[in-house]
């Protein structure tokens, strides 16, 4: 059975996520609304772009919480970039409460303003070595905390890659590459965790 892909499309790089998803066999749809985010999902999106704007508009339009709470309760999560703030419990020099959901502190822009645009490559633990990664104005995570949150990826010294149970995040945007193992890796980690799949929970 394909899984069912939610993708948070408020701003940034959502789309091609939905391209590579849909390329390696996933149903995708998009959220914009409440309404949007009760379909039935075996797992969540939330892409690269701007995480201010982002967040600005999951509070206005009730979406901050609901998201939240579902990924508390178990719903599988991908965070890209923006979306890997997003789900920072804390961000360096910053406290307006997010998604929050991963043990770990980002730093925002970590590579500069205008210079924080590159690509590499990269092992990323589980998934393979020579992952392509493009990085862009992207954060890096400077602590992982706890005992749940693992360092998948480094770079640098730095952290980019990260998961904690069924929340995985990169500060990069494999989205934007042919390949697709990063996305292969998700869908696995939705295969293993337990929560019934979205077909089952419509019937
Ligand atoms: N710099 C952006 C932010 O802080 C993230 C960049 C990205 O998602 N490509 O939200």
């Amino acid at each position: 059975m394909n899984p069912v892909i939610g993708v948070l499309a408020l701003q940034g790089a959502f789309i091609e996520h939905e391209k590579m998803l849909r390329k390696i066999g996933a149903e995708v749809f998009e959220i914009r609304q409440p309404a949007d985010f009760r379909q039935p999902k075996d797992g969540l999106v939330i892409p690269g772009g701007e995480s201010t704007t982002q967040l600005k508009l999951l509070r206005e339009l009730g979406l901050l919480e609901p998201i939240r709470e579902e990924i508390r309760r178990g719903l599988p999560v991908f965070g890209t970039c923006a979306g890997l703030i997003l789900l920072a419990k804390r961000v360096e020099g910053e406290d307006s409460r997010r998604i929050a959901t991963m043990d770990m502190e980002v730093c925002r822009n970590a590579y500069g303003r205008q210079l924080g645009s590159f690509t590499t490559v990269a092992a990323v633990e589980d998934v393979g070595s020579d992952i392509p990664m493009t990085f862009i104005r992207a954060p890096y995570i400077n602590k992982v905390e706890g005992t749940e949150c693992k360092t998948l990826a480094t770079v640098d010294g730095h952290v980019v890659a990260a998961r904690q149970g069924v929340q995985l995040a990169t500060a990069f945007h494999p989205e934007l590459e042919s390949d697709t193992r990063v996305h292969r890796y998700f869908l696995k980690m939705i295969a293993e965790s337990s929560l019934p799949s979205a077909e089952k929970k419509e019937r």
